[in-house]
């Protein structure tokens, strides 16, 4: 039976590590988890890769702790302009929507974009008016707003004006959540989901609704979930190039994902991460700033996450077609 294997990110514009209170890190922990386990339990039940990215996005878009749905950054107008996309590996499917703002799961309406609309990408009211259609969730603009978003912009303002914006943390900055998997019929599958960067011009798109950039998939390959300043992962065509680097090159999925983020990307003085997963099941995760909230399950079922340098051993899943499973 082929195996099968999931990985996350929550951004990797994580404060550093005493910013926050070991409870606010373990409740940061906890999400990470819930998500994981919320995907996995798709995989171990024969799922497909599409439905376990899916799910697991909408636990951390459900999340407050990271900047992707609930708790998501808001641009200079202190408005939450939410991006999204889906990639199926086993046909090039892909959905995504851009500068929404009143659909509570943003991944969702990129899977029913996919689905039903004919088209890739939607934009602004065009794709909260098709999500509401299609019958998702709709709420109201402020539902998406958090005390935390609220600082991090008066913080970026205040390092606009005074041009130093260097200084600024990279939680201050951005982040975005991710998922990857592998399922038990080989397929892979992608979805990135964020509220791109605090103070972002009104209107800007970031890559995480751009298929190849911030999201890509292709069986037999590897599926990619970006994490850092999209202009650059857009530029880099970021998810294309890791896939085109194994497909191409042969290289590895540690090798080709690791040459991106922390060479190709890290000379622009950038923050960059990522998660990817192979059709082997192999995970990498790398990134080029202090730490990447992120999470995996490997074939053999174990569960992992983590925030900085530190990876917690979390708890062994059941791993469908072994033993005993
Ligand atoms: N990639 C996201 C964007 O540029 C931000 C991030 O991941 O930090 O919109």
């Amino acid at each position: 039976m082929n195996p099968v294997a999931l990985a996350i990110h929550g951004g990797c514009g994580v404060m550093a590590k005493l910013d926050l209170s070991e409870e606010e890190w373990q409740a940061a922990r906890a999400d990470l988890a819930s998500s994981l386990r919320a995907g996995w339990a798709v995989l171990a039940k024969g799922g497909t890769a599409l439905d376990a990215v899916e799910v697991a996005v909408v636990v951390m878009e459900d999340s407050p702790h990271f900047n992707a749905g609930y708790g998501a950054a808001l641009n200079e107008n202190a408005e939450h302009e939410l991006d999204a996309s889906i990639m199926d590996g086993s046909n090039f499917d892909a959905g995504a929507i851009c500068a929404a703002s009143r659909i509570r799961n943003p991944v969702k309406a990129a899977r029913a974009v996919m689905e039903r609309s004919g088209a890739v990408l939607l934009t602004g009211p065009a794709a909260d008016r098709f999500a509401e259609r299609s019958g998702l969730d709709i709420v109201a603009a402020d539902y998406f707003t958090t005390e935390r978003r609220q600082k991090a912009l008066a913080a970026m303002k205040a390092h606009a004006r005074t041009g130093t914006y260097a200084a600024a943390s990279e939680a201050e900055k951005h982040g975005t959540v991710g998922a990857v998997a592998l399922d038990r019929a080989g397929h892979l599958a992608a979805a990135t989901s964020t509220g791109g960067y605090n103070n972002k011009p009104q209107g800007r798109v970031g890559d995480s609704p751009i298929i190849g950039a911030g999201t890509y998939a292709r069986d037999g390959v590897c599926a990619v979930s970006g994490t850092g300043q999209g202009e650059f992962f857009i530029r880099h065509v970021v998810g294309h190039e890791i896939a085109s680097r194994i497909a191409y090159l042969g290289e590895t999925l540690e090798t080709a994902s690791h040459k991106v983020i922390r060479d190709d990307l890290k000379s622009y003085g950038i923050g960059a991460g990522a998660v990817a997963v192979d059709g082997s099941g192999n995970v990498s995760a790398p990134y080029n700033t202090d730490g990447m909230f992120r999470g995996w399950v490997t074939r053999d079922g174990k569960l992992h996450v983590a925030s900085h340098g530190e990876v917690f051993f979390v708890e062994t899943l059941e791993v469908p077609g072994a033993p005993g499973a």
